[in-house]
C-alpha cells in the first residue's frame, strides 16, 4: 500500500480535487511508478466531459512519466529507479497486440476506460470509497500510479539529460501526431501533407512531416499564433481558417494533396480535404467527433482516384519501438517538442485544464513530484 495524492475527477461541473487515497501494491506483471510529470490531453477533456464515457469519481491522466519505485512478480523489463514513460494499455494477446499493432487491442475499452484492473479488481481507495483508475492503464494525475510492464517504456540512457516530467505526453498526444504521418500514413519526401489543426498532435504531424522531408507542409488553425509555431516547426505554408480554405489549398497545391491528416474532427473540414486529395491520396483522421457524426464521400472519386481514408489511434504506435525513436529524434533536434510545453504546478491543474482549453498551452504538463 502506498499513501498518494491524485486529482479526482467528478465530472464537468466540478474542479478536479487534489486528495489523500491508497494505492495497492503492484500485483502480477504491474509497475508502482512515482509520477514526475503528466501532460494533459484532449482525452482527459472528453473523459471529464463524459464524451468519452468512464466511470466517476476518477483519477484521469493518460501522458505520466515518473520512476519506478516497485515491480510486480514477472516484471523483468524495468526495474526500481528506471525513469519510464506511461502509454496506453493492451492485452498482449489479441490479433492486432499479436501483429504490434496494440494501439487497436480488441479489449481497448476494458484496458484503458474501465475505471479498474482488467480483471474487474480496483486499486485506489480514499476515506470517501473507491475511486476509479486504470484511465489509460495509468490515472498519472497522482504522485503515484500503477501501471504494467506492458505500458511502461524505459527512457534510453542517451536521454538522461532531458527532464523527465517533459517526455510524458511522448506517450500519448505526441505519438499520435507524428505516428499518424510516420507510421500510418508512411508519408514520403517531396510529397504534399496538409496538417488541419496546429494543436500538439498537429504540431507534432507537421514536425514529423518534416523529418520525412514532406513538402509542401500545409498547416491550418484558427490563431495566428498556432500557425507561427507550425512554421517554426517545419510547416512551409500556413492557412488561417475562416476564409476560403479550397481557394487556399488549391494554390498552393494545384495538383492536390497526397497526404492530409485531420486533428479537428470537424465534418465540413474532413470533407473538403478529401475533395483537395490528388489520385491516390491519403486522409487520415485522428479528431473524436460527435457519436452521430458521419461523413460523406463521392464513391467514384473514392475509387477512381484510389484513395483512402483511415482512422488512426496512437499513430499505429508500438510504444517500446516507436517512443525511443521519437526520443533519438528530439535528441538530435528534429523533434523539438519542448516548445509546445509549458509546465504547471500539480496543484494547478485546474489552471492547466483552462489554459489547455482556451488554446493559449498548447500542451500543458503537470510537475507532479
Ligand atoms: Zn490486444
Ligand atoms: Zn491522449
Amino acid at each position: 500500500m502506498t499513501t498518494i495524492r491524485a486529482a479526482v475527477c467528478y465530472g464537468a461541473q466540478s474542479p478536479f480535487t487534489i486528495e489523500e487515497a491508497t494505492l495497492g501494491a503492484p500485483r502480477a506483471g504491474e509497475v508502482l511508478v512515482r509520477i514526475v510529470g503528466a501532460g494533459i490531453c484532449h482525452t482527459d477533456m472528453a473523459a471529464r466531459d463524459q464524451q468519452v464515457p468512464v466511470p466517476l469519481p476518477m483519477v484521469l491522466g493518460h501522458e505520466g512519466s515518473g520512476v519506478v519505485e516497485a515491480v510486480g512478480p514477472g516484471v523483468t523489463e524495468v526495474a526500481p529507479g528506471d525513469a519510464v514513460i506511461l502509454t496506453f494499455a493492451s492485452c498482449g494477446t489479441c490479433p492486432n497486440c499479436s501483429d504490434d499493432a496494440p494501439a487497436y487491442c480488441y479489449q481497448f475499452g476494458l484496458y484503458n476506460f474501465s475505471g479498474m484492473r482488467p480483471d474487474g479488481s480496483k486499486a485506489v481507495t480514499s476515506p470517501a470509497g473507491v475511486l476509479h483508475s486504470h484511465f489509460f492503464g495509468q490515472s498519472s494525475f497522482a504522485t503515484h500510479a500503477l501501471a504494467s510492464e506492458r505500458n511502461v517504456v524505459k527512457v534510453p540512457a542517451s536521454a538522461a539529460h532531458v527532464p523527465l516530467a517533459l517526455l510524458g505526453p511522448l506517450g500519448c498526444g505526441l505519438q499520435t501526431g507524428a505516428g499518424a504521418v510516420l507510421n500510418s500514413m508512411a508519408v514520403k519526401a517531396g510529397r504534399a501533407l496538409l496538417v488541419i489543426g496546429a494543436g500538439a498532435v498537429g504540431l507534432s504531424a507537421v514536425m514529423a512531416g518534416k523529418i520525412a522531408g514532406a513538402t509542401p507542409i500545409i498547416a491550418v488553425d484558427l490563431h495566428e499564433n498556432r500557425l507561427d509555431l507550425a512554421r517554426e516547426l517545419g510547416a512551409t505554408h500556413t492557412v488561417q481558417g475562416g476564409g476560403d480554405l479550397v481557394a487556399a489549398l488549391r494554390d498552393i497545391c494545384p495538383d492536390g494533396l497526397n497526404y492530409a491528416f485531420d486533428t479537428t474532427g470537424i465534418a465540413a473540414l474532413i470533407e473538403l480535404a478529401f475533395g483537395l486529395l490528388a489520385p491516390r491520396g491519403i486522409l487520415g483522421l485522428v479528431g473524436a467527433s460527435d457519436h452521430e457524426a458521419m461523413l460523406h464521400f463521392n464513391e467514384l472519386s473514392l475509387m477512381g482516384g484510389g484513395k483512402r481514408v483511415m482512422g488512426i489511434l496512437e499513430g499505429d504506435s508500438d510504444p517500446k519501438v516507436f517512443i525511443p525513436q521519437l526520443i533519438e529524434h528530439h535528441i538530435a533536434g528534429r523533434f523539438p517538442f519542448e516548445k509546445l510545453v509549458e509546465t504547471f504546478a500539480f496543484e494547478d491543474i485546474n489552471a492547466a485544464f483552462a489554459c489547455g482549453e482556451s488554446g493559449r498551452v498548447i500542451k500543458p504538463v503537470l510537475a507532479v513530484s
